[in-house]
């Protein structure tokens, strides 16, 4: 049993919190007390237990005010496991996701093997299950060779519950350009999260409203995509119910521009990635999209290389799973979005949008999935901060306003103050896998 006491949530309540068996039990407000203070009493299978005086079996923790959130659900990421291993793997990007606040990672399939077989995606669950310390999915993969049987097959089983699509360039067999084909994905996919820049976005709105059953649109990069992504949105012909549409705009494109590639030679090798990134003014019509309603997550597009990699040969992608709350808490200090809305991107809506029923908000029922953050902390990321196997970060030499300092998944402490609770290579099963 854990008691998390004198925390606040985003709307500025002062509340505590009862964890037991992995779910919140109870919240109550505690600021609402008169002065004087009545002690918080908590509820649990109708015995009354709480203060600080009747309970001994479990821990309590004084938050001193910090802000306790639902843990971040990144919906996009590249763990690079397996076969890709000297990158990243599910250990130390599990790993990577604790300290940046990610309780619930989903990664991508484009692994080695590719994860477009039932075969690949159970050998992936197991592999994962082994070593990640925080929860996992798997989006299946849509490959060129047709493999909509094995589609259909994981997506039957729940395995999986959404295929990744490429319509535009990517590595080897994942890129799918025949039309036949493309419908026949989109009927059996379930829920298609789509790498489409530029023009490819229409063809997947319109694929999507004509075969499919929901279409997630990643890292939606520029203006003119964005503006595409709103039209689309706006008509309910091509977005209701049955076949939904859902935006998703990664950090860097929201904090990182294409001019600062030519501060150095170094820079210009590092900030390479697909979409590419964009101007100032794109940027900010990201955010003003944000603003407005019209996108629905952030996801982070985390996609390690390594250092010698990236400067060796031009290598597309960026680390992003430790930075993503941090850089979204920034700009929250900053008045550019409040902090309910980086809720709703990183937490809610990434949760309803997979259907996680009991996860990605702070409710007594819910799963005891939670982060603590202190939104006043101001910090610099240096490259020996670095969880992930890549150990560097676009963001290096960045001041931050805001950090993540507890990562709680299903009522454990997984990563508290800078150390890491939880081992996650001792071949315990945490039966973390969605
Ligand atoms: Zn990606």
């Amino acid at each position: 049993m854990l008691i998390l006491k004198n925390a606040r949530n985003v709307s500025g309540e002062k509340i505590d919190v009862l964890i037991d068996k992995g779910i919140i039990q109870d919240i109550r407000l505690s600021g609402g007390c008169k002065a004087g203070g009545v002690p918080s009493v908590f509820k649990t299978e109708g015995k009354a237990i709480g203060g600080t005086s009747g309970f001994a079996a479990g821990r309590e923790i004084d938050l001193e005010g910090k802000i306790l959130m639902p843990g971040i659900i990144d919906l996009h990421t590249h763990m690079r496991d397996p076969g890709l291993t000297h990158k990243e793997d599910f250990y130390t990007g599990s790993r990577a996701c604790a300290k940046g606040g990610i309780s619930f990672f989903f990664d991508m399939p484009n692994t080695v093997p590719p994860t477009v077989s039932e075969a690949a995606l159970s050998e992936k669950i197991q592999r994962a299950r082994k070593s990640s310390i925080v929860h996992c999915g798997f989006h299946f993969g849509a490959s060129n060779e047709d493999n909509v049987e094995e589609i259909e097959k994981v997506i039957k089983s729940g395995a999986a519950v959404s295929t990744k699509v490429f319509l535009n360039e990517s590595t080897g067999l994942m890129l799918i350009r025949d039309s036949e084909l493309l419908k026949r994905v989109f009927k059996a996919g379930g829920l298609i999260f789509v790498h489409s820049e530029n023009e490819m976005i229409d063809t997947a709105v319109e694929l999507n409203a004509r075969y499919g059953r929901g279409l997630y649109i990643c890292h939606i990069s520029s203006r003119r995509e964005m503006e595409a992504v709103i039209k689309a949105k706006q008509n309910p012909e091509l977005n209701n119910k049955d076949h939904p549409i859902y935006a998703e705009v990664t950090p860097h494109h929201l904090f990182l521009t294409e001019s600062l590639r030519s501060e150095s030679p170094r820079q210009d090798m590092l900030l390479r990635m697909k979409p590419e990134l964009k101007t100032q003014s794109d940027a900010d019509f990201l955010m003003q999209a944000i603003k407005d309603g019209f996108v629905d997550t952030i996801g982070t597009d985390h996609a390690p290389h390594t250092l010698e990699e990236k400067l060796s040969k031009l290598c597309f992608g960026i680390p992003g799973v430790e930075t993503s709350l941090a850089l979204m808490l920034t700009a929250a200090h900053q008045g550019l979005i409040d902090i309910n809305t980086v809720q709703k991107l990183m937490c809610e809506n990434p949760a309803a949008i997979m259907g996680l029923a009991k996860k990605g908000k702070l409710l007594a029922g819910f799963d005891a999935d939670i982060i603590a953050v202190d939104p006043d902390k101001e910090w610099t990321l240096t490259a020996c901060d670095i969880e992930s196997k890549c150990k560097w970060s676009p963001y290096e030499g960045r001041r931050f306003t805001g950090k993540n300092i507890m990562t709680i998944v299903g009522g454990k402490i997984v990563y508290e103050n800078g150390r890491f609770k939880i081992d996650g290579q001792d071949g315990t099963d945490y039966g973390n896998r969605f």
